[in-house]
C-alpha cells in the first residue's frame, strides 16, 4: 500500500476470505471464510479510545471486505455512529474492493453510510484477466466492469487502483488510456512486489527489465502530462509534489505516512494489530512475533502503542530508515520505507534496495526527472 494520509488511518479487515484468487496476492489465508463478529467491532472500537486522534479514516480492506456481508456493514455502521456520538470523533469509511460482489443495494449501502470507494481493476480486459481471476481460473474483468456501471448510475465513479506487471509495461499506452477513456478520474498504481504470501512476481529478482520498466515510466508519465484535467494519477501527483518540494526547499525530505508511529495501524478479523505496513497482516515472522504489537478486544490501542512488542518493532523500524538514509542516494525522495518489501526480500529489515523500492522510488524519479529537463517542463 503507497498512499498519504493526512490523518490516521486504521485499516480493518473484517475477513482475510477472497472470492477471487488473483496470481500476485499477498494476502495469506484468503481461503479462510470467518470474519470479525460485530461484537468485536464494538469492542475494537472502543479500545480505541482517542489514541488516533478526533478524526480518523477506518479502511475495510483484504481480502474482499463485501465478502463479510451486507448486514454486517449495516450493524458496523451504527457501531462507528454511536461511537462517534459517544466520544465526539468523526470516523471517515472507505472500502478497497474487487468489484465483483457488487449490486444495487451494496451501492446504497456505500451511499447511506458515505463510504468511499475504490476499485481494484487492471486496465483493459486481456491486461487484467491475466492475473485478477476468480478461483474456477475464470477472468472477471467483465463483472468488476459490471459493478463499477452500477457505481456510476448511483452517483460514484470509484478510484481505479491497478497492478502493473511485466505485461502492463508491456502495454503502456493500452493501460492508461483504458482508464481515461473509460471515465475514470482518479488511478492508482501498484508495481506487482514481493510481500507476505507473495513470493515472486513477474519482474523476477534481476534488473533484467529496468530499462523496460523506465520507458513505461516515461511513456506513461508524458500520458498523464497530456490528460492531468480528466485524470490524477496517484504516483504521478505525488511524485510531482515531492520535486517542487525540494525546489523550494533543498533540504525537504519526505516523510511517508507509513514511517510514522501510530499513522497506519492494522486490525485483523481477530482483533490483532499490526503497525507500519498493511502488509504485515498475518505475515509469516517468528522472530517478530508475526508482527503483531498486540489485540484490540483486551487492550487500549494507548497501551498497545506502548508495549513492548511495539517499542520492539519500532526500534527496527527506525533502524530501517536510519540504514537507508546513510546508504541510499534517494532517501530524500523516499523515506527509506517499503518496509514489508524489504522483510520479503531481505530476510530483515535492515537491507536497503529491493526489487520493489528500485522500480517505485529510484526508476521512477529518474525516468520523471529525466522527463521533466527534457521536455523543459521542470
Ligand atoms: S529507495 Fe529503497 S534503498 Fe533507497 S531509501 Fe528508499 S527504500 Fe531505502
Amino acid at each position: 500500500m503507497r498512499r498519504r494520509v493526512a490523518i490516521p488511518l486504521l485499516i480493518v479487515q473484517p475477513t482475510s476470505f477472497c472470492n477471487l484468487d488473483c496470481r500476485y496476492c499477498y494476502v495469506p489465508n484468503r481461503e479462510v471464510n470467518d470474519r470479525l463478529p460485530g461484537a468485536d467491532l464494538r469492542l475494537i472500537l472502543e479500545n480505541i479510545n482517542l489514541a488516533l486522534g478526533d478524526e480518523f479514516e477506518l479502511q475495510w480492506h483484504a481480502g474482499e471486505p463485501l465478502t463479510a456481508g451486507k448486514s454486517f456493514y449495516r450493524q458496523a455502521n451504527a457501531t462507528i455512529r454511536a461511537f462517534e456520538a459517544s466520544r465526539g470523533v468523526r470516523v471517515h469509511q472507505s472500502l478497497q474492493t474487487n468489484g465483483t460482489l457488487i449490486d444495487d443495494e451494496w451501492c446504497e449501502i456505500f451511499n447511506e453510510f458515505e463510504i468511499g470507494i475504490g476499485v481494484s481493476i487492471d486496465g483493459p480486459q486481456p491486461l487484467h484477466d491475466l492475473n485478477r481471476r476468480a478461483r474456477s481460473g475464470r477472468g472477471t474483468h467483465q463483472s468488476v466492469m459490471r459493478g463499477i456501471d452500477l457505481l456510476r448510475r448511483h452517483g460514484r465513479n470509484p478510484a481505479a487502483l491497478s497492478v502493473v506487471t511485466l505485461e502492463t509495461i508491456r502495454n503502456a499506452e493500452l493501460w492508461f488510456n483504458f482508464f481515461v477513456d473509460n471515465g475514470f478520474d482518479r488511478l492508482g498504481f501498484n508495481i506487482e512486489e514481493i510481500e507476505n504470501a507473495n513470493f515472486a512476481t513477474s519482474f523476477g529478482q534481476s534488473n533484467t527489465y529496468d530499462a523496460q520498466f523506465r520507458a513505461f515510466i516515461e511513456e506513461t508519465f508524458a500520458l498523464y502530462l497530456r490528460n492531468q484535467e480528466k485524470i490524477d494519477v496517484r504516483e504521478y501527483r505525488n511524485v510531482v509534489q515531492i520535486l517542487q518540494e525540494i525546489r523550494k526547499n533543498k533540504d525537504f525530505r519526505r516523510t511517508p505516512e507509513e514511517a510514522k508511529k501510530g499513522q497506519i495501524s492494522t486490525v485483523d478479523r481477530l482483533g490483532n494489530v499490526y503497525p507500519y505496513s498493511p502488509e504485515f497482516a498475518g505475515i509469516y515472522a517468528p522472530a517478530f512475533n508475526g508482527f503483531t504489537i498486540g489485540n484490540l478486544k483486551n487492550d487500549s490501542l494507548n497501551d498497545i502503542f506502548k508495549s513492548e512488542a511495539a517499542a520492539r518493532i519500532d526500534d527496527a523500524i527506525s533502524r530501517s530508515v536510519e540504514r537507508c538514509r546513510s546508504e541510499c542516494a534517494y532517501f530524500q525522495l523516499c523515506g527509506g520505507v517499503f518496509f514489508s518489501n524489504k522483510f520479503a526480500e531481505h530476510g530483515h529489515l535492515y537491507g536497503t534496495e529491493t526489487g520493489t523500492c528500485r522500480r517505485s522510488v529510484k526508476i521512477m524519479f529518474d525516468a520523471v526527472i529525466g522527463l521533466l529537463e527534457t521536455q523543459q517542463l521542470a
